[in-house]
């Protein structure tokens, strides 16, 4: 499947694409992640992007678009592909519409994920990350703990509290939500393929756009 998934920091957009990605052999693709990754390995885009990100601000539109048009070509997004955190910006819609007409790619679905505030201030003040860029598995301090010494049970590494997930990065990051991405919901509506799920558990979510994509 070739599917957008929209919603708040917290809203469940990776766990969801990864039950997505088991399910139909499509890839994950999370801007974010590709920018946690640059910024471990000290990259010309991690030092870029870095500043921005512990403010929990948006990376500006032009970095971000030099990084899709290169990871959408790439062979493993052939399959199908879940675009986690991105687009995150109307000019980021407008610019990916016109680089999917360029490839050839329809959309299948553009789905929101939604979930009250206080629910992902939770979520988000409790996730702990896999501090390994190649990792990045995700932990939560009440639901799904760390192993021995807050280290990664897939790989060992250190197991942190990411820097924009402290309260105040939290709230500018919903903020940056309300005001920048939240109205990617009504450029979408109009689309024929835009689909609202509430997402509290994410089995559910998950259920829901399976059968509404009825595969
Ligand atoms: P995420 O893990 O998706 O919440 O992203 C973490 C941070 O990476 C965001 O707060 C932004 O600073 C940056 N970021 C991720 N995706 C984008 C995007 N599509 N456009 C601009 N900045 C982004």
């Amino acid at each position: 499947m070739r599917v957008i998934l929209l919603g708040a920091p917290g809203a469940g957009k990776g766990t969801v694409a990864k039950m997505l990605n088991a399910h139909d052999g499509s890839v994950q693709i999370s801007t974010g992640d590709i920018l946690r990754s640059a910024v471990a390995a000290g990259t010309a885009l991690g030092v870029e992007a870095k500043g921005y990100m512990d403010r929990g601000e948006l990376v500006p539109d032009a970095l971000i678009m030099g990084i899709m048009e290169h990871r959408l070509q790439e062979p493993d997004a052939k399959k199908g592909f879940l675009l986690d955190g991105f687009p995150r910006t109307i000019p980021q819609a407008e610019a990916l519409g016109k680089m999917l007409a360029k490839l050839g790619i329809k959309l299948d679905a553009v789905v929101s994920l939604e979930v009250p505030r206080e629910v992902i201030l939770d979520r988000l003040t409790t996730r702990r990350t896999c501090s390994n860029g190649a990792c990045q598995e995700i932990y939560n301090v009440k639901s799904k703990p760390p192993g021995p010494g807050d280290t990664c049970l897939k790989c060992g590494s250190p197991v942190i509290q990411r820097a924009d997930e402290t309260v105040e990065a939290i709230t500018k990051r919903l903020d940056t939500y309300e005001s920048k991405t939240a109205p990617l919901i009504d450029y979408y509506r109009a689309s024929g393929v835009f689909l609202a799920v509430p997402n509290l558990v994410s089995a559910e979510a998950f259920g829901a756009i399976v059968k509404r994509l009825g595969r």
